[in-house]
């Protein structure tokens, strides 16, 4: 048991993590199912977007030249030769010199046209335009590939769809892209003192808390969580839990039991099936965490506190799930503030502080790592590097948002 005791550093097993992460999986699906995602192959334009030069306003169609030096006391002059009608290009509609088209916000611009004079800039007499502004070459046009010209990258891979690319793709006639298959992820909770959610607990019982709380961030990350209930601290019950989850499941986490304490048989069963790469990170909250492999899957032990799994889930295991997807770019979301505090730190450690936001300043939560509260008030994490005996009060940190 002697390797258990020794403690890797973060970043050490950060690597140990993604040197065992199963690359991404292609697959094809419908665009309405793609927000959320991850892009596996970039999505090119097949054609120009919008496709043809296009309005910004209602107003006339004009040729630039024809407004130069025009204003309120000696407005251009222009004959209105017709009106472009909404989704259609009116091929018998020119505009000429001294000639303008009316023209409504996303109508084809006419051939001869090269810009825009907006309806608020004019006046009307009959047939005849008054023109109090001059326009620019392409004012109030947008031009027929501006938005995405053919073969350009509208959506690169690795990218997560947002709402607002569910649009673009729309608009763009994608009916299906190709993104990285969701993980399959299972969660044993470990633990002779854990009942279900739906249990009153007796005394020294406490309700599982980390399975629902897992699972929840796994199904907002974009993974798909499978739950395998609670398992006592019994070797078979682990090799029983193991032996479902294992083949049905993409990676395995385990919370509880991950210690080196004799009781604590995650690190076992591990290593009766696979191997045991890290036990112990120094990493607080979070120390007695394990990083395995059975087969090809990785297989992590977490720790039970569900503040300590949760930080452990986020700073170890989030990496592993980002390549899955095959993010290019971390989604974890931070934010600049000033701390309210100061904050003690242990050298050598890196310490993850659950921090209240407000007006800019994080607020440090102190209080035990077994409370639920902290957690649940809290906006997120300042993280204290190990190199670093704290932070001062008053300095620039950046929160990582839960
Ligand atoms: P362990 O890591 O197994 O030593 O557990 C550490 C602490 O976390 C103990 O107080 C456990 O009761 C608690 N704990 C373990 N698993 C869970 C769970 N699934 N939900 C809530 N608390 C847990
Ligand atoms: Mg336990």
């Amino acid at each position: 048991m002697s390797r258990f005791l020794q403690i890797t550093e973060v970043p050490d097993a950060v690597a140990t993590v993604l040197r065992i992460a199963p690359d991404p999986v292609p697959e094809e699906i419908l665009s309405e199912h793609a927000p959320g995602r991850v892009l596996c192959v970039d999505v090119i334009a097949r054609e120009d977007i919008p496709g043809f030069d296009r309005s910004v306003v209602d107003g006339f169609a004009v040729r630039f030249e024809d407004t130069t030096g025009a204003t309120d006391s000696a407005p251009a002059l222009l004959q209105c030769t017709g009106r472009v009608q909404m989704g259609v290009e009116e091929r018998r509609l020119t505009v000429g010199p001294g000639t303008c088209v009316y023209i409504p916000t996303g109508g084809v611009l006419p051939a001869g046209a090269d810009a825009v004079v907006m309806m608020e800039q004019t006046d009307t007499a009959g047939d005849t335009v008054l023109v109090k502004r001059p326009v620019a070459h392409g004012e109030n046009v947008l031009m027929h590939d501006e938005d995405y010209r053919r073969g350009a990258v509208i959506l690169p891979a690795g990218r997560r769809i947002s709402p607002q690319d569910a649009g673009v793709l729309a608009a763009c006639g994608r009916t299906s892209v190709t993104v990285a298959k969701q993980p399959v992820v299972g969660i044993i909770s470990t633990g002779n003192e854990l009942v279900p959610v739906t249990a009153t607990p007796g005394p020294g019982q406490v309700r599982d808390a980390n399975a629902s709380m897992l699972a929840a961030y796994l199904h907002e990350y974009g993974c798909i969580p499978r739950l395998y209930g609670i398992v006592r601290d019994e070797h078979g019950s682990f090799e029983a839990a193991l032996s479902k989850a294992l083949p049905e499941c993409d990676v395995v986490l385990l919370s509880g039991g991950s210690s080196k304490d004799d009781r604590d048989m995650t690190a076992g069963a591990i290593a009766g099936r696979g191997e045991v790469l890290v036990h112990g990170i120094t990493i607080a909250p979070g120390k007695p965490t394990i990083i395995g492999r059975i087969g090809k899957k990785p297989v992590f032990g977490l720790p039970g506190h569900p503040a300590s799994a949760y930080v452990v889930l986020l700073v170890i295991v989030r990496p592993l799930l980002s390549h899955m997807l095959g993010e290019k770019r971390s989604s974890l979301r931070t934010t600049r503030a000033t701390l309210g505090e100061s904050l003690p730190s242990q050298k050598g450690r890196e310490e993850y502080v659950r921090v209240r936001l407000e007006g800019g300043i994080a607020h440090p939560l102190f209080g035990k790592s077994g409370l639920l509260n902290t957690l649940v008030q809290s906006d997120g994490l300042v993280r204290i590097p190990a190199g670093l005996e704290g932070l001062e009060q008053g300095s620039t940190v950046d929160v990582i948002l839960w």
